[in-house]
Parts: C-alpha cells; sequence; structure tokens
C-alpha cells in the first residue's frame, strides 16, 4: 500500500525534536506571541532572505491581511489565476475585492502572463500569482507588467516553500507573500499555522497589529484587526522542521526526477522537465484523458492519488454568480490532473511500482 500522503510517517523522523519544541513551550509558561513566534519568524525571513515574517494563524489569513493592509478601495480588482487553490480567491472576496480571472500556461500550470495585460482595467490594483505545485511562477513577466501598470504583487507561496526564480527564493518576490504550513505542505506544521514575508517595513509593522486585533501597544488598537497569530507551539514546531525543509525537498525532487524519467505512458502529460528554477515539488501533477479510470486503476494497486483540483473555484457553489465564466484551458486542466504520491516518506520501491503501475494502464 503506498498512501497519497501519510502525515504520521512524515513526521517520524522529527518526532524527538518536535517532542521538545512542545515540551520548551509547555514549561516556559508563555503560550501566545512570545520566544518561539520572533524564532520562527527570524528563521523563516531568512530562509527566504527577506526582511520581515510575520506569523499568522493560516495560510488564507496571510494573504487576506496583506489585502486588508494595503487598503485598496472596495471593488478593486486583483488578478487571479484561475486554476488554484480556492484560498487564493477567497482572500481577495473576503476583502470586498473583486477577483479576475486569468487562463493559466497549459504547459506549467501557472497563470499565464500573455493574458495578464489583457484582464487589467482602471480599478486593477494587485496581482496575486500562486506557485503552484511548488513552481515558480514567470515572475519576470510579471514584475514588469505590475512595474508598468504601478500593481502590487502578493504572491501565494503556500506551495512553494524553498522553491527558488533566478536565484532568489519564493517568497521574496513581490511586495509580499502569503505563506501556509497547513500539516501537508512542504513545511507542515501540526495544526493551522501560517505566515506573510515581505521586504517592506511598514507594511510588516502593520501586519504585526493586523494579526493581534489591531494593536501594536497592549490596549491601544489603530486598526480594526483579526485575531490571527500563529502560536508558540507551532512555531516551536516549525522551527525544529526548518532545519530539514532542504533535504526534504532534495528527496521530493530526487523522485520528481525519476517520475519524469521512468513515466513512458504515451497517454500520460507529464509536468515540463525544463526547470532551471528549483522547484519545490509539493506535488507531482500528471494529465490524463481518461484520470477517473487511471485513479481507480493505481487504487486497485494500492496506489493513493489525488486531485489538484476536482473543480475551478469559479464553478464552486460560493462563487455562483462567476458560474457563467468561460476558461477552457483551466477546464480542462480541472478534468485531466491526477497527483501522484511525491514526498519524503516513499522509498526508492514505493517510486518504481508507482512508476510500472502508471506505465502499464493502457487505456
Ligand atoms: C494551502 C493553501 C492555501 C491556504 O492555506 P491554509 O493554511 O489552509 O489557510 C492558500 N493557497 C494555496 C495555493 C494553498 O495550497
Amino acid at each position: 500500500m503506498i498512501p497519497f500522503l501519510d502525515l504520521g510517517r512524515l513526521n517520524r523522523p522529527h518526532e524527538r525534536s518536535i517532542q521538545e519544541a512542545i515540551n520548551r513551550v509547555v514549561q516556559s509558561g508563555w503560550y501566545i506571541l512570545g520566544r518561539e513566534v520572533d524564532a520562527f519568524e527570524q528563521a523563516f525571513a531568512s530562509f527566504c532572505g527577506t526582511r520581515h515574517c510575520v506569523g499568522v494563524a493560516n495560510g488564507l489569513d496571510a494573504l487576506t491581511l496583506v489585502l486588508k493592509a494595503w487598503s485598496f478601495p472596495a471593488g478593486s480588482e486583483v488578478i487571479i489565476p484561475a486554476n488554484t487553490y480556492i484560498a487564493s480567491i477567497l482572500s481577495v472576496t473576503l476583502t470586498d475585492l473583486t477577483p479576475v480571472w486569468v487562463e493559466p500556461d497549459p504547459k506549467t500550470y501557472l497563470i499565464d502572463p500573455t493574458r495578464i495585460e489583457a484582464a487589467i482595467t482602471s480599478r486593477t490594483r494587485a496581482i496575486l500569482p500562486v506557485h503552484l505545485y511548488g513552481r515558480c511562477c514567470d515572475m519576470e513577466s510579471i514584475r514588469a507588467i505590475a512595474k508598468h501598470y504601478e500593481l502590487t504583487i502578493l504572491e501565494d507561496a503556500a506551495q512553494a516553500h524553498g522553491a527558488t526564480y533566478r536565484g532568489k527564493k519564493a517568497g521574496n518576490l513581490g511586495d509580499a507573500a502569503g505563506w501556509s504550513f497547513y500539516p501537508s505542505k512542504n513545511l507542515g506544521a501540526l495544526g493551522d499555522a501560517g505566515a506573510i514575508t515581505t521586504n517592506d517595513d511598514r507594511l510588516a509593522a502593520k501586519l504585526r497589529a493586523l494579526r493581534n486585533y489591531g494593536s501594536a501597544q497592549k490596549y491601544v488598537n489603530d486598526y480594526v484587526g483579526h485575531n490571527s497569530r500563529l502560536d508558540e507551539i507551532q512555531a516551536a514546531i516549525l522551527s525544529a522542521k526548518l532545519p530539514h525543509l532542504p533535504a526534504d525537498n532534495e528527496r521530493r525532487s530526487t523522485i520528481a526526477r525519476r517520475y519524469l524519467e521512468g513515466i513512458i505512458n504515451p497517454a500520460v502529460t507529464l509536468p515540463p522537465a525544463d526547470q532551471i528554477d528549483q522547484d519545490a515539488w509539493h506535488l507531482f501533477v500528471i494529465r490524463h484523458p481518461d484520470r477517473n479510470a487511471l485513479r481507480s486503476f493505481l487504487s486497485e494497486k494500492g496506489i493513493g492519488t489525488d486531485v489538484h483540483y476536482p473543480t475551478p473555484p469559479y464553478k464552486q457553489q460560493a462563487y455562483i454568480h462567476y458560474a457563467q465564466l468561460s476558461l477552457p484551458i483551466s477546464e480542462q486542466l480541472h478534468r485531466e490532473v491526477v497527483s501522484l504520491p511525491l514526498n519524503p516518506a516513499l522509498t526508492d520501491e514505493d517510486v518504481t511500482l508507482v512508476i510500472d503501475a502508471i506505465n502499464q494502464f493502457d487505456r
């Protein structure tokens, strides 16, 4: 049996250091916004190469708080990719902004920069590129457009811990970046956790207040804030796991290379292998015209798969007023994608079994 993802197995090598981290917090007698959050923020900012990291409660809040901090007029437009996890879109609509959906590049599945300019209006204020599946968007093109139209860039880096683009880390490629440390991410907490990275001193200070009731000083509230704090236990766990992220990503990358070389089924479309930048390989996503048959076939062989994602966000009931939208590239991806097991807990034999099974599938 090869489960798509076994979180217990993923955390087993870290069990001792996680226990030590938890004990340290329990004994400290300080559980919210203390030394552990400070230490993790410094370590993660340094990992990303940014001046600041602000820990928050989860990835959705990270994105939402940045958009809130930017205080665009209600109804301002934010350019977003049409194929992404719904949290990217929720951050836009929860701050009374309007998502403007842009098709992905059919080869990389990432927002297609050549389609962005046509989506810009006088109301556009920001671009929200999502480094989906662990690969950085074409930031050179996106930055050139943002500069020309004076737009800010909010990276959704929730799937891109450790990914690089032209030598710089994800999270340091725009004006701010939202991170999630949901347990299944490349750097995962044992519960909910998130962060924002930025080089903007004023934004970082405002975010520190916004995550804590809009207060920088106890009982002084400058903003209508949220309660969205990263807690000490999760911060301590993340500090214990962060040093292992590069090796974990290296293992992911080795497995991805084996899939890229070993899978030769002509009906399967593999992700592009021409990568000059470092992919975080959060997910290994292939395409097949009969995705459900492939999934059943693999499942009979004990191989777990998942789909990221089965339904475009604009076809969800939550966004019913966008249901008339027709974005054929995004919709084809949503019909055909399958995610294979890809995580540091897989053995070489597991990887061989997955490759052999896919090559045997002949529909
Ligand atoms: C996981 C994820 C989020 C949201 O993170 P949470 O911590 O679950 O709120 C946002 N965007 C993308 C692309 C994600 O994968």
